[in-house]
């Protein structure tokens, strides 16, 4: 038999969300790429739930989109429904999401795939990652960090050199019936896919998510390189016909009717937006749970390893929340040429019988008919300490994990990681600087840390409180933040950065103006500062405001900025603070449980842990900024502890 060779100089493994993004970023950075995948059919699919976007994950969009990436473009294109999460909050938590028609989405990721230069698109399923040794491995170093701030981030860019201490370097992949795909280097995005299986009820079937296959020989691979693998699930609930949905019965949720687009180059969403609609569950649904959680895989000892808990399934919820009488249910829809709707709020693994009466025990439900059974699955992933800041392999040189592998949950953790590790595989081979991004700059830089260095007990999904800097981490200034180092590292197309240019000049002008024109003795940025006063008030003040040729986003832009300044400010002086902080010692005494505004997760691992000191209590997976912040105000008045 002869075998076929390809030869490229980056092959990304599997076409989700991670496997996408860093298609696109090598191939745009100049690698011929190719992007090899299961099934060309699956490109960009949705496994769960159909939206992007959310608290954090909506942030991490407008990220990858302000460094040139994809997701936000295609939701705009193609989302059902918008909204502005959070508006009742500060301008840090505002937080986009849209609802999205899964195969709309994925034809258009599937089609800008294609159009791409420099990258080929083929089935194929991979087996086994193919390395050389490498004689002599350098040293690790690690360069002092450089200084470099942003418009929005005071914060430097800190490069560390990652001098490679791997004993063996990538050649290639080889795909099922052998073909050899040569390259320089491979980025490795294949999900839940690792040795997956699905469970439900007592029924478990081999797969990655319901409809797909699973891959063994990956895992095989990996292992034998050194790498250690773990399990951890997630679950997905049931879909339903929306034809035999009583939706008089349920609760309208509409859209926003001002839509705001994830993408800093979308100008306008256009399409007509869709509904989702609200039911609940009821102590009736409850009891039938609990009547037969013996029969969940997850209770019943089938399933062993953890979940997201802070995405519990219905049946964790029935326990976990046991005075709770009812628990939201959203009926979102799949897409505009389907009928199926997700039934966002009742992941489950019970077994079918007990999903059709659980469901038909449901208000506006009673003759609803499932199209898809819920399902947990159960994968392998590698834990991330097994990589570099560039999400590079310390043990195999040239070889990079994106997504779900590295045990993160979500679509915009997995496009972010992707995004990072594909720039950086292309980076390398053209032997330029890594391209690493701090902490201060963006959740994309929180997410790698917190998974390089702190690792993960359960699957990782970003919240805000993740971040000490989130007052500077916005949704709205991503692209002040992000766009001149996409920019730096060629990922940022000229229109993009003539646009950015454009904003930039357009928010110095009104910042200027703001501070030179005066209104009954003070300037409009000492009115702007006041809480009462909005934009337009000061374009009733002066008429040369009114008429300055600004956009919409760059007034938004410089009222945020002026009336937070106080607080920016504060958060970069917190930031020099931080490595004080670190140093701070905890009382061996010291009692996490009778601190009342600590969540309850962090008390159960503080109490379990007990750190020695707030360096090491932020090391602890699972443990945010804001608990350290808790833990260090009660250090310093103790009295709160016992008369909180
Ligand atoms: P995936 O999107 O899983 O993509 C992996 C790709 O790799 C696929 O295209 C696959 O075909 C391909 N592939 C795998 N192995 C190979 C191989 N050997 N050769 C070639 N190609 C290969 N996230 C949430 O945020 N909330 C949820 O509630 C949620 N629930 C979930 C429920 C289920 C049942 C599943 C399966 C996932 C759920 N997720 C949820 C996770 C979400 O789907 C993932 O986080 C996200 O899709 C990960 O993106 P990824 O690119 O890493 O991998």
């Amino acid at each position: 038999m002869t075998t076929s060779f390809y030869d490229f100089d980056v092959a990304v493994i599997g076409a989700g969300h991670a496997g996408c993004e860093a298609a696109l970023a090598a191939a745009r950075l100049g690698a011929k790429t190719v992007l090899l995948t299961m099934n060309c059919d699956t490109v960009g699919q949705m496994s769960c739930n159909p939206a992007i976007g959310g608290v954090a994950k909506g942030q991490i969009v407008r990220e990858i989109d302000a460094l040139g990436g994809e997701m936000g473009r295609v939701i705009d294109a193609t989302g059902l429904q918008f909204r502005m999460l959070n508006l009742s909050k500060g301008p840090a938590m505002h937080s986009p999401r849209a609802q999205a028609d899964k195969k709309a989405y994925q034809f258009e990721m599937k089609r800008r795939i294609e159009d791409q230069k420099e990258l080929t698109l083929r089935q194929e399923s991979v087996e086994e990652l193919l390395v050389e040794e490498i004689a002599e491995p350098g040293p690790e170093c690690e360069v002092p960090r450089r200084k470099e701030p942003s418009a929005a981030s005071p914060i430097a860019n800190p490069p560390p050199c990652q001098q490679s201490t791997a004993t063996k370097r990538i050649t290639g992949v080889r795909v099922r019936g052998g073909a050899v795909y040569r390259c320089r280097a491979v980025v490795i995005t294949t999900g839940t896919f690792l040795q997956a299986i699905m469970h439900t009820g007592e029924a478990k079937t081999a797969g990655g998510r319901a409809g797909d296959g699973t891959t063994g020989t990956m895992s095989d691979s990996l292992r034998q390189l050194g790498f250690e693998l773990q399990r951890f699930k997630t679950g997905t609930p049931c879909r339903l016909n929306g034809r035999t949905i009583d939706f008089k019965a349920c609760h309208e949720q509409p859209g926003d009717s001002e839509a705001s687009p994830f993408s800093f180059l979308t100008d306008k969403i256009t399409q007509t937006q869709l509904p989702c609609w609200l039911t609940e569950t009821s102590e009736q649904v409850h009891q039938l749970i609990r009547a037969n959680l013996h029969r969940s895989p997850m209770y019943s000892g089938q399933i062993q390893s953890t979940g997201p808990r802070y995405c519990p399934s219905i049946e964790d919820k029935v326990v976990r929340f046991a005075d709770k009488p009812s628990h939201h249910i959203f009926l979102e829809p799949e897409g505009r040429n389907t009928w199926e709707y997700y039934c966002n709020g009742i992941s489950t693994s019970l077994p079918r019988d007990v999903q059709d009466q659980m469901i038909r025990s449901i208000r506006g439900l009673e003759r609803a008919e499932i199209m898809r059974y819920g399902y947990a699955v159960e994968y392998d992933f590698a834990p991330p300490t097994q990589l570099r800041l560039t999400l590079e392999t310390k043990r195999v040189d040239g070889l990079y994990f994106a997504g779900q592998i590295n045990g993160t949950t979500g679509y915009e953790e997995a496009a972010g990681q992707g995004l990072m590790a594909g720039s950086n595989a292309a980076i390398k081979l053209a032997a330029k600087e890594p391209f690493i991004i701090d902490r201060s700059q963006a959740y994309l830089g929180v997410l790698i840390d917190d998974l390089v260095t702190k690792g993960v007990d359960e699957p990782y999904r970003m919240f805000t409180s993740r971040s000490e800097y989130r007052l500077l981490l916005r949704q709205d200034n991503a692209d002040r933040r992000l766009t001149a180092l996409g920019r730096r590292i060629g990922l940022v197309e000229p229109a993009r950065w003539n646009r950015f240019v454009r904003h930039e000049a357009e928010i110095a002008l009104a910042t200027e103006r703001i501070h030179s024109v005066r209104h009954e003795g003070a300037t409009l940025e000492e009115w702007l500062r006041r809480p009462e006063i909005e934009w337009q008030d000061l374009e009733s003040m002066s008429g040369d405001l009114a008429t300055l040729d600004v956009q919409t986003r760059a007034k938004q832009q410089v009222q945020i900025e002026t009336k937070y300044a106080g607080y920016i400010r504060r958060q970069a002086a917190d930031i020099e603070r931080q490595a004080k902080i670190q140093a701070v010692r905890i009382p061996s005494t010291f009692d996490f449980l009778a601190v009342p505004q600590l969540r309850s997760e962090a008390k159960e691992k503080l109490s379990k842990v007990r750190p020695a000191d707030l360096g090491q209590a932020g090391r602890i997976s699972g443990i945010t900024p804001a608990d350290l912040s808790i833990v260090l105000l009660y250090l310093k008045e103790p009295k709160r502890v016992t008369h909180p």
